[in-house]
């Protein structure tokens, strides 16, 4: 299955990822912006925030 992962070093915390796409990007306690755990992912709004993420930073990743 293919979940979509965040690099945390190169993320500048813009928030675009979590205003396309609630459901699978929002911010944790400790104040990063990280995955939510599901059981399967929308592919077409990762698509979008893949696409749409200024610091190139969100990518598809094989579990
Ligand atoms: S769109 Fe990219 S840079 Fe912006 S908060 Fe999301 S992961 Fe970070």
């Amino acid at each position: 299955m293919k979940i979509p992962s965040i690099d945390p070093s190169e993320c500048t915390d813009c928030e675009v990822c979590i205003e396309l796409c609630p459901t699978v990007f929002r911010r944790n306690d400790a104040g990063f912006i990280e995955v939510a755990d599901l059981p399967e992912y929308p592919e077409e709004e990762v698509e979008e925030c893949i696409k749409n993420c200024p610091a190139d930073c969100i990518a598809w990743e094989e579990v």
